[in-house]
């Protein structure tokens, strides 16, 4: 039997300058422990989802208009985005927005802000460099001379100084290099195994099947299908009309 969603989205939709309908009704569950990929063409709504749950849409002059968000039991649509954080769930936005000018561990400072204390800090900081080494061997570099996959594992650890439940992650894979893109995969999958819940998006299709267990494809802010990922990796009609494989 399957385990509790974390997460619920029921009928959400959502509304832009209060004339653009961008979500029109989306519903998904993210299971307990669960790594789900939402995968989709440009403009189908994927980042508009992801900034509806975590409460940053407001800042866009959009809002959630209708139905339903629930995380971990409770309701948080409306929610300003730091309350979300602090009940556990982050939000990793596209673009890997790191403190080009601060070195790795000034950057994860920052994401540990809301610490009553240097020593939690630190200790959650020692956590943060356990599960992505790498970071713990350039924690003095520059941010803004890492790589593109070392930027991306940085804002990847400074979201799990919040130590969140669930992470939103918004195309980790967008202009990496392929190798690049396999190590925050593994960076993703290691989380993913040592308990935190992934909801992923992606236009990297084959890279995010082969770890999420679930998968929904919307279009034109709407769920259009979903189903397992290995379902979802095996139909062929899925895959060239919705997927873009071949
Ligand atoms: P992409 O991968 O290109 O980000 P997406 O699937 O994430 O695509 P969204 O960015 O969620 O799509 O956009 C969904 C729809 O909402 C699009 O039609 C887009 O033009 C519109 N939209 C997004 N942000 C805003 C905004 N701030 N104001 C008005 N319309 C917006």
């Amino acid at each position: 039997h399957a385990p509790p969603a974390v997460l619920t989205l029921s009928n959400v939709e959502v509304l832009y300058a209060e004339v653009i309908l961008a979500l029109k009704g989306v519903s998904m569950q993210i299971p307990e422990g669960g790594c789900v990929a939402l995968l989709g063409a440009n403009g189908a709504g994927k980042s508009t989802t992801l900034k509806a749950i975590s409460g940053v849409i407001d800042s866009e002059d959009g809002r959630v208009s209708g139905g339903a968000i629930t995380f971990d039991g409770r309701p948080i649509q409306g929610h300003d985005p730091a309350t979300v954080v602090r009940s556990g769930l982050v939000h990793v936005m596209e673009g890997r927005r790191v403190l080009q000018h601060m070195t790795v561990e000034q950057n994860l400072i920052i994401g540990g802000h809301m610490f009553p204390s240097t020593q939690a800090m630190r200790r959650a900081m020692d956590s943060v460099y356990q599960a992505i080494p790498r970071l713990a061997e350039l924690r003095k570099r520059t941010a803004g001379y890492l790589s593109g996959g070392e930027q991306q594992m940085l804002v990847i650890g400074r979201a799990i100084m919040a130590e969140p439940k669930l992470m939103l992650i918004d195309e980790p894979s967008l202009g990496l290099a392929p190798r690049m893109v396999e190590d925050v995969f593994a960076v993703l999958h290691h989380l993913r195994e040592q308990g935190l819940s992934l909801l992923i998006v992606e236009q990297n299709t084959r890279v995010v099947l082969e770890i999420a267990d679930y998968g929904y494809v919307m279009e034109s802010g709407r769920i259009v299908l979903e189903g397992q990922a290995q379902a979802l990796r095996d139909n062929e009609d899925v895959r060239e009309f919705y997927l873009g494989l071949d």
